[in-house]
């Protein structure tokens, strides 16, 4: 175990059928990360085919990446890190030249393509995949002790397949998988296929709803499945019953299970408060590590041994990561600018939990976030915080401070209205923080009422309100 320690873990598609809301223009590359992504393609599926022998941490892949260019170009440019690629065709044909440098792929072509012609490129690689060191500690693909994680925020997808890394290219994939018998493989969205063949198993995945790159992930370890809560009729939620499982190692299973037993409570809290829960299944992998901080990906997150406690700290960790399936997962932000929008809100909903279970109200743990705010070094804009401090603390906590100040403002039944109508208008699509604005204008439904005064002191200057209400 390496970099579990110091890791901040946690577009529009014409991918599937899912109704699409209208595309946010994100600028491509990402100012925060000038190194990934290019505008001038955009990935719609990705078809990944992994071989990975745990005890050499060799892995072998096919991606087959279906698509198309935005612009002529004769050019396409790849992320892919510390990984080899090998024989590469581009709609059936090899490029004049591949090359690979500072993690990226680039495929320069015999013919130029014009925009708008339809990509289908098949990537052969291999190598032994490593971490990616960089601002936020190390992130993508791990070794674990006994198995592999893969934390892909922000910039870790290109460890383990080449892909156009940016929060707003969000895709399908499918991810296959085959490695040592014994252990289980977990991966994004629906397992669609198993099978065992002398001492390789194979695991197969499908996520069809839109996800970016960096929620993509696969876990690897002795897993034993349990469901939490098995499919049925409507759910305390008012909605259907959502699949939860726990994939843990035998020995924490029963821990697990019962770290995990208010996980149905959160679930029906929180499809109470920002609609449908956005994915058939939610898995909570609990890794045998012990994890500083658990991670979000698309339908599943990822726990250490210690976060395995009934006490709020782990709890609150546990609403946390669920709430990013709303807050990220199905709405991710087109830049990484707009963080807040994951975090402030993953946040909010820790104290939305919080008061639902009994615990504190949300304004109880609001005052307490201010008060620990007001001691700190008020130098931060948590609306553009800079790469850097993307992951800081106050980002999460005074990004929670802003929502706490427009429930404050509006009350409880327009705010929680805004926040489903929110999920709802923008589900598995990308957004941005003036479109949040926006849409608090609307819901607020009175004149005079201007949702970015009240929250550009919050998000954009660097002193610290006042508390919003007592
Ligand atoms: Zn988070």
């Amino acid at each position: 175990m390496t970099c579990l320690s110091s890791t901040p873990a946690d577009a529009t598609t014409d991918g599937p059928a899912a109704v699409l809301p209208a595309a946010v223009s994100a600028p491509l590359p990402d100012r925060y990360l000038p190194g990934r992504g290019t505008g001038d393609l955009l990935i719609t599926h990705y078809d990944l085919d992994l071989e990975c022998k745990l005890a050499s941490n060799r892995l072998a892949g096919r991606a087959v990446l279906t698509g198309r260019t935005l612009k002529d170009t004769s050019r396409l440019e790849f992320d892919l890190t510390g990984l080899q690629a090998g024989r590469v065709q581009v709609n059936g044909q090899r490029p004049r030249k591949t090359s690979q440098r500072n993690g990226k792929l680039v495929l320069s072509l015999k013919e130029p393509l014009p925009a708008e012609t339809g990509l289908v490129l098949d990537i052969r690689y291999e190598g032994t995949p490593a971490p990616i060191n960089g601002d936020w500690g190390e992130v993508g693909w791990e070794e674990l002790t006994d198995g592999v994680l893969v934390a892909g925020q922000p910039d870790g997808a290109s460890s383990w397949f080449p892909c156009n890394d940016h929060p707003s290219q969000k895709a399908t994939f499918r991810i296959s998988t085959t490695t040592d018998a014994g252990y289980r493989a977990v991966a994004n969205g629906e397992l669609v296929s198993h099978r065992k063949k002398a001492s390789r198993e194979t695991w197969v995945y499908e996520m069809n709803e839109p996800m970016a790159t960096y929620l993509a992930t696969l876990q690897i370890g002795r897993y034993v499945l349990r469901d939490l809560v098995p499919a049925g009729p409507a759910g305390a939620g008012g909605d259907a019953a959502v699949v939860q499982q726990v994939a843990a190692p035998a020995p924490l299973l029963t821990d697990a299970v019962v770290a995990l037993s208010r996980q149905e409570d959160m679930m029906a809290v929180f499809v109470r408060s920002f609609g449908p829960y956005p994915f058939a299944r939610y898995t909570v992998v609990v890794a045998e590590d012990e994890l500083e901080i658990p991670l979000e990906a698309q339908s599943l997150s990822i726990i250490g041994r210690n976060h395995l406690d009934s006490g709020w700290e782990a709890q609150r960790l546990i609403a946390h990561e669920l709430s990013h399936q709303w807050f990220g997962n199905s709405l991710t932000a087109a830049s990484w600018q707009d963080i807040w929008l994951h975090e402030g809100f993953a946040c909010y909903s820790e104290w939305i939990w919080s008061e639902a279970s009994g615990s504190l109200p949300a304004a109880g743990r609001a005052k307490a976030a201010w008060q620990m705010l007001a001691a700190l070094e008020q130098d931060i804009t948590v609306g553009d915080p800079g790469p850097e401090l993307m992951f800081d603390d106050r980002v999460y906590k005074r990004g929670a401070l802003a929502l706490h100040a427009l429930r404050t403002e509006l009350g409880d039944e327009r705010f929680f209205r805004l926040l489903r109508r929110w999920c709802a208008d923008y589900r598995h699509g990308s957004v941005s923080t003036s479109q949040f604005i926006g849409l608090a204008d609307t819901e607020a439904g009175r004149p005079g009422f201007s949702a970015a005064t009240l929250l550009e002191p919050w998000l954009f200057s660097a002193a610290l309100p006042e508390f919003p209400g007592k």
